[in-house]
């Protein structure tokens, strides 16, 4: 089957780039000495766990279906952290994790009993309170957050039972930030430091975009390790499905209101929802940036706000060719981050999703319909 025989929407991964990713990662692994965990927060892509989890240490995950997930698709270690977890679902998760960290002394106080019976090495997430995140949605230093504790409410004389600290203060950054970020991890919590035995730097690295210094981050979890003699944990999400696939649409319709929008089969809302959040523009196969012909492209739900790039106030698009309707169009990049956080607002269908091999040929291919905005409404 090739990509042109699938229906659309789909997100097509393509499986080249996907390895290609893993490859940094897993060199990342080896020169660093660093475990590297795939955060499925951000990429939870079923097709393509076999690959992760067979290159990478393990994987980072958000609480008790996370770490089910984790365990059903083969991952060496499970790695499971939650801003609080509930008592319902503290045995399971303690079953299923290699290392478990609480947000907070009252999570720790609460299920020390179980967490020290259970055998697993926990940790605790602390707050370095610095942080170069481009936006206070994605900013989890910032003023009132509720993630991590801080240096005023560390209690030193509770951490018997700790094996380790974990901090997460980046998102897409750079190597450069997390030199930064660890100063003042270091200058806060860096006496606790010697009484654990790992340490875990987070995610939001963004090791797999041009231009990333791999280097200095292998220079700075070398020097950690070597200072400290303990084990450190990288736990990336965005850079394990970074420009590693894409989301293909078909044009249903196009409406001419001063300008022409294409309403196409989906939706900035539903499939694309950080293109609002961050918000940003996804850059579109085949555009130009001199192009004669612009539109906008909208989905079809009653969502005014349903334009991709509208909320990063770049809602144009250009191409040299007319586009035309039934035309299939592909935005870039758009497997992190999007698959995890689909909806079914408006009973729109959850886009299918492909594996493609570089040659164009799909091999695996999963369809969704009807069923899923039944089974959650
Ligand atoms: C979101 C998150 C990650 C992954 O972040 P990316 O930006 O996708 O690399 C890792 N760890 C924690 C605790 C997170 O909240």
């Amino acid at each position: 089957m090739k990509l042109n025989d699938i229906k659309t929407p789909a997100y097509v991964c393509e499986e080249a780039k996907l390895k290609s990713n893993l490859e940094l990662l897993s060199y990342v692994a080896e020169r660093s000495g660093a475990n590297v965990l795939c955060a499925l927060k951000g990429f939870a892509f079923s097709l393509g766990m076999p690959m992760v989890a067979s290159a990478l240490h393990g994987a980072t995950c958000s609480g008790l279906h996370e770490a089910k997930y984790a365990k059903e698709h083969g991952f060496k270690s499970v790695h499971t952290y939650c801003p609080a977890f509930s008592n319902d679902d503290i045995d399971e998760v303690l079953t299923l994790s290699d290392h478990v960290v609480f947000n907070s002394f009252n999570q720790w106080d609460k299920f020390k009993q179980k967490a020290i019976n259970s055998g697993k090495s926990i940790g605790l997430r602390v707050n370095p309170q610095f942080s170069q995140s481009p936006t206070d949605m994605y900013n989890p230093c910032a003023k009132y957050s509720r993630l991590g504790i801080t240096r005023a409410n560390f209690d030193a004389s509770n951490l018997d039972g700790i094996d380790g600290l974990h901090f997460h203060a980046l998102c897409e950054e750079s190597a450069y930030s997390l030199e930064l970020v660890l100063a003042e991890f270091e200058a806060k919590f860096g006496e606790f430091i010697p009484k654990m035995k790992w340490v875990n730097f987070g995610g939001g690295h963004h090791i797999t975009k041009a231009g990333y210094d791999v280097e200095l981050l292998i220079n700075l979890i070398k020097n950690f390790r070597a200072k400290y003699g303990v084990e450190v944990f990288i736990e990336p999400g965005e850079a394990v499905g970074w420009e590693c696939g894409f989301l293909v649409c078909s044009v249903l319709d196009i409406v001419d209101n001063e300008e022409k929008t294409c309403i196409i089969d989906a939706s900035a809302e539903c499939h694309m929802p950080d293109t609002i959040l961050m918000p940003y523009r996804p850059a579109m196969r085949g555009e130009s940036k001199n192009g004669k012909f612009t539109y906008r492209f909208g989905g079809a739900t009653c969502l005014a706000g349903d334009i991709v790039g509208n909320e990063a106030g770049e809602p144009f698009y250009k191409f040299n060719h007319e586009i035309k309707i039934g035309d299939r169009v592909i935005f870039e990049d758009q497997i992190h981050y999007t698959i995890v956080k689909n909806t079914t607002f408006n009973g729109v269908k959850l886009p299918n999703l492909a594996m493609m091999k570089e040659n164009g040929e799909i091999t695996q291919l999963k369809e969704f319909g009807y069923e899923e905005f039944r089974r959650r409404n």
